[in-house]
């Protein structure tokens, strides 16, 4: 299975892939153009950058100036990606479990707690996800980007 290292600057093409289930580490802030190599090298990920150098490097794919979303569509098309979307947390890579409404009612507001019933735990920072109002707009995103049978259901 494919799996990437971002580099800076695409934290929102990260995010994008996170959301479609795939395994996308972010470059940490402080880390310099070897590190990267190494963890790249290490954890058989292919390093995505805007870096025209370090691009030529073995393993690294060089991400043109379009919008997050764009250099998603051009990833897909140069690697065999499997795509399990709302399956990885978008925060921390880690994968999001299905928990009970009662198990997490103490920790969502309560707006969401009257519209909502189907909640996803992050087993890492614990972070709780939901199909709140951004929803629609992700879903028409992830059309753009997978074919239908993939999709999760609304
Ligand atoms: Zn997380």
């Amino acid at each position: 299975m494919t799996r990437f290292l971002l580099d800076r600057m695409l934290g929102q093409t990260t995010k994008w892939l996170r959301l479609l289930g795939v395994d996308a580490e972010y470059a940490p802030t402080d880390i310099d153009d070897d590190e990267l190599m190494k963890i790249s090298s290490e954890e058989g990920r292919i390093l995505v950058t805007r870096d025209k150098e370090l691009a030529q490097t073995e393993n690294a794919y060089l991400a043109p100036k379009k919008d997050a979303v764009e250099v998603v569509k051009l990833l897909l098309e140069e690697f065999e990606i499997e795509l399990n979307p709302m399956t990885r947390c978008t925060l921390c890579n880690s994968p999001v479990e299905r928990v009970l409404k009662e198990d997490v009612l103490e920790d969502i507001p309560e707006g969401v707690r009257e519209q909502q019933d189907e909640f996803w735990r992050c087993v890492s920072c614990e972070h709780i996800y939901w199909r709140g109002s951004h929803w629609d707009n992700i879903l028409e995103t992830l059309q753009e980007l997978m074919p239908e049978d993939k999709l999760p259901k609304a």
